[in-house]
């Protein structure tokens, strides 16, 4: 490999043992965790740069500018400073604190803001996008603004890169995908990469409670209500990542259905993942009972899951948010020397 650029995508796909037992279907996680920045947006962070150069946007030492929830500003910076540019990132101040740490640890410049709703102009992606307009007058080698949500490239990556491999490593036999939208580059990208390579694969969303899309795609309207506690997903608006998309199916999965497979896959499997991966392996697991059993369903293993050990796994912080927390993790070390 010439540099760790290289190292992203070909990830494995892992069969996922209790959802496959249970539901009598070969369900399959892309472990995208496997990435260099250990997560999906590895993948949108290497399009978007690789378009911004062929568009001519990008000189070298130049700053790329984003809003993200995390993990988008990790692929983003491993591939910018692989490439000799600089990042900064701004994120709402909720996201956890290790992949701020992360953030800075790889060398972004990080900003954090209060997280508002997107229709406030201090939002973090307005925020940023701002920043950019900004940044692009006063640095001397320019900025440029991401923009995952509106910037196509980033389904692109997904169309080339997730659904060809997907399509490759099953032999072709996939008859479903299913994931959560937090820009809706995976799941749209994903559909119509797949859908181009067979009409028959059905696609479906997997939202959290707390973001607008199952309402959407159900009743034509953009409604939220409740809340999750996972982090990179649970979209308001149709961006244009999603647009010309439409699921054949939708589900809402609240966090007690979520949080349960994904300590089930630690403790039962060597699976370590972080929140929304539960979203979209319970959204798999509704799809296998809408298929019946036979079926081949893949979802995405979306980021490692240390990134959210003080939240996610953290026996407090669950208490406070009324979610339940596993025995094991309050379970004394069971052999003492
Ligand atoms: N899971 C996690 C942990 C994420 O960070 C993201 C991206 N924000 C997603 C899922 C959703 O991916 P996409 O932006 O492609 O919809």
């Amino acid at each position: 490999m010439r540099s760790v650029i290289d190292a992203i995508g070909n990830t494995p796909l892992i069969r996922l043992k209790r959802a496959s037992e249970e539901t009598g279907c070969e369900i399959l996680g892309k472990a995208e965790f496997m990435n260099p920045g250990q997560s999906v947006k590895d993948r949108a962070g290497l399009f978007i740069i690789r378009d911004a150069e062929k568009r001519g946007l990008l000189r070298p030492g130049g700053v790329i500018v984003e809003g993200t929830a995390g993990n988008t500003g990790i692929g983003l910076t491993v591939v910018a400073k692989a490439l000799g540019y600089r990042t900064v990132i701004v994120i709402p101040d909720t996201q956890s604190q290790e992949k701020k740490d992360a953030l800075r640890l790889l060398g972004a410049e990080l900003i954090e803001v209060p997280a508002v709703p997107y229709k406030n102009p201090n939002n973090y992606v307005k925020v940023s996008g701002r920043l950019a307009e900004q940044l692009a007058k006063t640095e001397p080698n320019g900025a440029i603004w991401a923009n995952q949500f509106d910037n196509v490239a980033n389904r692109e990556g997904h169309i080339r890169t997730t659904a060809e491999e997907i399509w490759q490593q099953t032999g072709g036999k996939v008859d479903g995908f299913v994931s959560a939208v937090g820009t809706g580059g995976t799941l749209a990208g994903v559909a119509i990469g797949l859908k181009a390579k067979s009409a028959a694969v059905k696609i479906a969303i997997a939202d959290p409670l707390g973001a607008a899309l199952y309402s959407y795609y159900t009743s034509g309207e953009l409604k939220a209500e409740g809340s999750s506690i996972t982090e990179g997903i649970g979209q308001g608006r149709i961006t244009a990542n999603l647009e010309d998309f439409t699921p054949d199916f939708s589900y809402q999965i609240p966090d007690e259905e979520a949080l349960p497979i994904v300590f089930g896959l630690i403790q039962e499997e060597g699976i370590c993942v972080g929140g929304s991966t539960g979203i979209n392996i319970a959204g798999a697991i509704r799809l296998a009972r809408q298929l019946g059993p036979g079926h081949t369903i893949v979802t995405v293993l979306a980021d490692f899951g240390t990134r959210y050990q003080s939240k996610l796994f953290n026996p407090d912080f669950l208490r406070s948010k009324s979610l339940p927390v596993p025995d094991w993790m309050e379970t004394e070390p069971s052999i003492s020397v």
